[in-house]
């Protein structure tokens, strides 16, 4: 536990010092669970969204994106069923006077009985070496079986209360559990409450007029309104989508977790409209689909897992989330919800507007079916960030800090350094860097040695550093060096851009998802 502490902390100092992600206005002693993106973050946060709308919009001919504003009529949000039942349930520790969120505090207890499975099954690993077989040793070890059995319990007794949304129980089951306020360490607890998550604000300059509004809680609500927009000025033909990346808030109760859990974050969210009947299959598909785009960053398979919902949102007939294994273990990162024809036929109800399709290959109207996928930006941003951060041991015995970024999402895709501050290298490298910028963001740096200069690139998680040196002005070739082999190669000046482009080009990471 301490080791993950100990990383999770690094990682966050190392966004700031770094240039990645402050927090929101620091020199007011900060504003909770909001955050600045700074100047090498936005430019990873824009590889991100650049890398989830090529692969959702430019790929597919029957997906298109769209950018609805963040007021909405507030209708929306009674037709969407958030005002009624976007809660979470709240409780507090009467001596910490700490607040939490009632399933998070059971989920995390169930956590720790995880973490006794995953110790048991390396224990038995060591033991039994090459011939351990994982699998079966979960199914047959009375001690992990056992475990298994209480966390089907747990999980499924909450699941029951909180659809039923009896929080009498969900407090007993805290109080059965015996789970303490991490604080305090002790069990006084307050009722379970419900909590709506939604911000309000409001439209209009005089108090009687004025509006109630809410800040949008999530994109998808701009898509289904425009449903009807979009299939016809786009003809399109069902089974299509529309794409959207754009911010959302959400007044969280407990938000510590960096950027993991904000106030405001942005989402990517995609609601693809399917004939009714056919949504088992399109959820099967865009499960497989999502996880080849987690895939094809090579951030390692093991990162990843599927965690199907037992507890069913108001209007999911299946769920699943994609878990990252974030420094602080395996959460979601992205869902997967088929959402049936709830939000449509509810808007149909709400506004008094036919939103119906006709399908000719039919000859039938209906309304549709949504699958929907719907991913943080900013908890892809911490996958990203957090997985690629790593302390390396050298073969000289010094460790060096390195961003292994994807080279699809680094900010800076290559700097270029003068060997020394004389002798014309300097206006060489920059000549370098004026033909590079046109295509990728490039970085100039001569202070200190070059062996410095490496390192700070390596932390920046920069995938290539470029040499000018004399042999340079003789035969126009550099140095390039390799941010995770560190392996050096001497290259002609004009081959850099094909070089740059082979490790940074979109196409060629995508192209892993098939
Ligand atoms: P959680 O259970 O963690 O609160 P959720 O199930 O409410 O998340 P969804 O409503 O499914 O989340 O939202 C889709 C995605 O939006 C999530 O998978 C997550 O990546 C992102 N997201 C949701 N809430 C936040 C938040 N407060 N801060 C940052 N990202 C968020």
């Amino acid at each position: 536990m301490a080791k993950q502490e100990d990383k999770f902390k690094k990682v966050i100092s190392h966004a700031k010092e770094y240039g990645y992600v402050f927090q929101s206005s620091e020199i007011y002693d900060g504003l909770s669970a909001v955050y600045d993106y700074a100047q090498n973050g936005v430019e990873l946060k824009n590889n991100i969204k650049e890398y989830w709308w090529k692969a959702m919009v430019q790929m597919n001919d029957n997906i298109v994106g769209i950018d609805s504003a963040i007021f909405m009529h507030p209708t929306i949000w009674k037709a969407s069923g958030h005002v009624d039942a976007f809660n979470d349930p709240l409780i507090d520790n009467k001596d910490s006077k700490k607040r939490y969120r009632a399933d998070v505090l059971i989920e995390d207890y169930v956590a720790k009985i995880e973490a006794k499975i995953e110790k048991e099954v390396t224990k038995a690993a060591k033991r039994f070496g090459d011939a351990f077989d994982k699998e079966q040793f979960i199914a047959t070890n009375p001690r992990v079986i056992a475990n298994q059995e209480k966390i089907t319990t747990i999980l499924s007794r909450m699941g029951k209360s909180l659809e039923a949304e009896d929080l009498a129980d969900v407090k007993a089951l805290i109080e059965e559990l015996e789970i303490v306020c991490p604080v305090s360490g002790s069990k006084n607890w307050t009722d379970v409450k419900q909590f709506n998550l939604m911000f309000g604000t409001k439209l209009g300059a005089s108090a009687d007029s004025a509006m109630d509004l809410y800040l949008r809680p999530e994109t998808a609500q701009g898509i289904f309104v425009n449903f009807l927009n979009v299939q016809k000025t786009g003809r399109m033909k069902i089974p299509f989508g529309i794409a959207q990346i754009g911010k959302a808030f959400r007044n969280e109760i407990v938000a510590r977790q960096f950027i993991f859990r904000q106030r405001e974050f942005e989402q990517m969210e995609m609601q693809f409209f399917i004939r009714p009947g056919s949504q088992k299959e399109w959820y099967e598909t865009w499960k497989e689909t999502r996880m080849k785009w987690h895939n094809s960053l090579g951030m390692g398979a093991e990162n990843y897992r599927f965690h199907d919902h037992d507890k069913l949102a108001h209007y999911a007939d299946a769920a699943a989330d994609i878990e990252f294994k974030f420094p602080f273990g395996f959460k979601e990162l992205e869902g997967i919800h088929s959402r049936t024809d709830f939000d449509l036929s509810s808007h149909e109800e709400y506004s008094g507007k036919k939103i119906q399709y006709f399908d000719h290959e039919i000859n039938e109207s209906y309304v549709p079916y949504v699958l929907e996928t719907s991913i943080g930006v900013d908890r892809m941003f911490l996958a990203v960030f957090s997985n690629s951060l790593v302390d390396e041991e050298l073969e000289n015995g010094s460790t060096r800090t390195v961003l292994k970024l994807p080279a699809v999402l680094a900010p800076t895709k290559a700097a270029v350094f003068p060997l020394v501050k004389k002798d014309g290298l300097p206006d060489l490298a920059k000549e370098i860097i004026d033909d590079l910028k046109w295509d990728f963001k490039v970085a100039y740096d001569e202070k200190d040695a070059v062996g410095r200069r490496y390192r700070r690139q390596d932390a920046l998680g920069t995938p290539f550093c470029i040499t000018v040196d004399h042999q340079t002005l003789e035969d126009k070739t550099v140095t390039i060096r390799h941010r995770d082999s560190m392996e050096q190669e001497r290259v002609a000046i004009s081959d850099l851009k094909i070089i740059i482009d082979d490790a940074v080009n979109v196409k060629n990471w995508l192209q892993k998802m098939k």
